[in-house]
């Protein structure tokens, strides 16, 4: 998010009662069958006899949200403690802003951080994320408490939505602000969260209220902007505004209503995406979360139009962050928010950086991209920072992370249940709702199983459920067995990670050859049989990795993980890791990075213990690493130098 003044207030005690639906709406004539593949992005309910709006569709399709649990495992753990965390918020509190905005009464205990009654993006939490995090867990879980908990709030919403359309928690007179080029946080950001969560809200829960509000809201958005002329769109567009075009051509996609196509069409910021269409990589100096949602509404704009432009834009972008703009844990942005110069990483090691929405948003734009075509590669990108920047960016009971902080020396930080509200509380609370999502993909005749984690899939197309048992990445193992009426062929597709070498295959205890095709994929064609097992070996290994561009830092990774070095927790406070949005580094005395020499035999060993633990030894100084995803409550360095010999 784009920094801005923000008025902190103290800590406020909330309940954790669980708000309950009094204000319930019937759910007018829904049925799951009516909704396809229920991803927003891909499939969404086919009003107009099942024909959609895509001239692109994807060539694989992630199984509905609805056909996916998570079994016992880390991710389980992360979808657990986010829905807990829901359901400590109460209504009466997310919706005391937009009740006044309305000049409605409202006698709540307002929320603090970036939801304070004075804070210029109130409401971008309390009715938006919050909403689509409910819509998704809804999705994943089939918590209908839940559900009816957030059709509560989108129908209370609806009471505060204006009769032009207008629903915030925040005047309208912040866009006339926007509009004289005033100084004011950022409008439209937030107008894009609160349309986005009455989105899901329809297609994850099937909510008729919150399409009628979404289609108000955007319709108010179109009038606002058709009167601008293209330069002073310009200028209002270099304030941060979310992903309105990637909200408005879902809106298109969901009702065939031409104006939404136009009013996504209207919101492109040609400034941001004509160097790219170009081919040319201008990102330096650029807020790195204000733009990543512009191009998975190019991404969008692709599926639902077959405009090549935004391909390009979509598949250039992501290209050129992937290898040119990203750290060794996977994450994007530097200490500014920003990106800098090409391969300059080395030289931005520091307390922020690394922040969790771009994270967040590269995953779902790497989604799109798979979907186009299904390669290993996006799968394993989206495997490193599934592991590395999301997994371990949550306290053990559900708070959140703005940034992973790479400077040596640094540490976590997380928010607060009700005074942090930070934007990577936003796309945090969404992300752990939706962690089923991309574990499998399918095609009419093939499934790819794209991310090993503890899960299950039905396919009734097939009459086939598949059960996944591993605990990856804490074993190098992975095993599948197949639950089927009758037998059924169909291709298994199975990721053969880049970091893996000697994968094994067996199916019923015997060796199969599967070797990667072009793709990266493992591919096991037959009839399948109730009971049939197959069981991956996905050897992992400890890796010394280059950074782009500093010749004298490198990093060790072991299979997906990035390692990070211990440091200690001399000095470190529950004050200095609770509630800041990064680590105040001169709290602490610094801590140079650790020295090794990786040329010298044994310099690094793993414990015997059977723990990922690794130890150095005969260096200057010796450190144990440890997947950066377990470091907590600690000091730790992923980056290290190397010492001269
Ligand atoms: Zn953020």
């Amino acid at each position: 998010m784009t920094r801005s003044r923000v008025s902190r207030r103290k800590f406020l005690q909330t309940t954790t009662a669980l708000a309950t639906g009094t204000a319930l709406l019937p759910v007018h004539g829904w049925a799951a069958a009516a909704f396809g593949a229920q991803d927003g992005a891909t499939d969404v309910p086919r009003s107009n006899n099942r024909i959609g709006y895509e001239k692109v569709p994807w060539k694989a399709q992630p199984f509905p949200m609805t056909q996916v649990r998570l079994g016992p495992g880390p991710l389980r753990e992360m979808q657990e403690r986010d829905r807990v965390y829901l359901y400590m918020l109460p209504n009466d509190r997310l919706l005391h802003s937009f009740r006044l905005t309305a000049g409605k009464p409202s006698t709540a205990q307002p929320l603090g951080g970036w939801e304070a009654p004075d804070g210029e993006l109130r409401g971008h939490f309390a009715g938006g994320h919050y909403l689509s995090a409910c819509a998704l867990m809804y999705a994943a879980t089939g918590d209908e408490a839940l559900r009816v908990k957030a059709e509560a709030l989108v129908a209370a919403l609806a009471d505060c939505q204006q009769e032009n359309g207008y629903l915030s928690a925040y005047p309208e007179t912040f866009y006339d602000r926007l509009k004289k080029h005033q100084e004011v946080w950022a409008p439209f950001y937030t107008y894009h969260k609160i349309l986005a969560g009455h989105i899901d809200m329809y297609v994850y829960c099937g909510s008729q209220t919150a399409l009628y509000t979404a289609k108000g809201m955007a319709d108010w958005a179109i009038a606002w902007i058709a009167p601008l002329s293209d330069e002073e769109l310009a200028k209002v567009q270099m304030t941060e505004h979310g992903g309105m075009n990637e909200a408005l051509f879902n809106l298109y996609a969901l009702t065939g209503e031409k104006k939404y196509l136009d009013g996504g069409l209207r919101f492109e910021h040609k400034r941001f995406f004509d160097p790219l269409a170009a081919r040319a990589n201008k990102l330096a100096g650029l807020h790195s979360n204000t733009n990543i949602p512009k191009v998975i509404g190019a991404a969008r704009g692709y599926e639902l139009t077959g405009d090549e432009r935004y391909k390009t834009i979509a598949e250039f972008f992501w290209q050129t962050v992937v290898d040119h703009h990203t750290y060794a844990a996977g994450g994007t942005s530097n200490n500014d928010e920003g990106w800098s110069e090409p391969d300059t990483l080395g030289s931005h090691l520091a307390p922020a950086g690394q922040e969790c929405c771009c994270s967040y948003n590269m995953l779902k734009l790497s989604r799109h991209l798979f979907g186009w075509n299904p390669e290993a590669r996006r799968m394993d990108y989206y495997e490193h920072l599934l592991w590395n920047v999301r997994a371990g960016t949550q306290s053990p009971d559900g708070m959140l992370m703005y940034y992973v902080p790479t400077i040596a020396g640094g540490w976590k930080t997380f928010g607060k249940q009700t005074d942090s509200f930070w934007c990577c509380y936003g796309t945090g609370v969404e992300e752990y709702a939706k962690l089923v999502d991309t574990i499998y993909f399918h095609d009419a005749s093939s499934v790819w199983v794209n991310q090993f984690v503890a899960s299950e899939v039905s396919w009734p197309e097939k009459r086939v459920r598949l059960v996944q048992k591993t605990s990856f990445p804490y074993e190098e193992t992975t095993a599948i067995t197949v639950h089927a009426e009758a037998p059924v062929e169909f291709a298994l597709r199975i990721r053969a990670p880049h970091w893996a070498q000697g994968i094994a295959v067996t199916v019923n205890g015997h060796a199969e050859h599967a070797a990667a095709g072009a793709d990266g994929y493992l591919l096991l064609n037959r009839t399948w049989k109730s009971g049939d097992r197959v069981d991956v070996a996905l050897p992992m290994s400890l890796r010394v990795e280059a950074v782009a561009g500093s010749l004298e830092l490198a990093t060790l990774a072991y299979g997906p993980l990035a390692l990070a070095a211990e440091m200690g927790r001399d000095g470190l406070t529950p004050g200095m890791i609770v509630g800041p949005e990064g680590p105040k580094m001169d709290e602490l005395p610094p801590l140079g990075l650790p020295v090794f020499n990786p040329g010298a035999t044994g310099w690094v060993s793993r414990s015997s213990d059977g723990e990922l633990r690794f130890r150095t030894s005969g260096q200057v100084r010796d450190y144990t690493f440890k997947p950066l995803n377990q470091i907590a409550d600690e000091r730790y360095s992923v980056y290290w130098q190397k010492r001269a010999v």
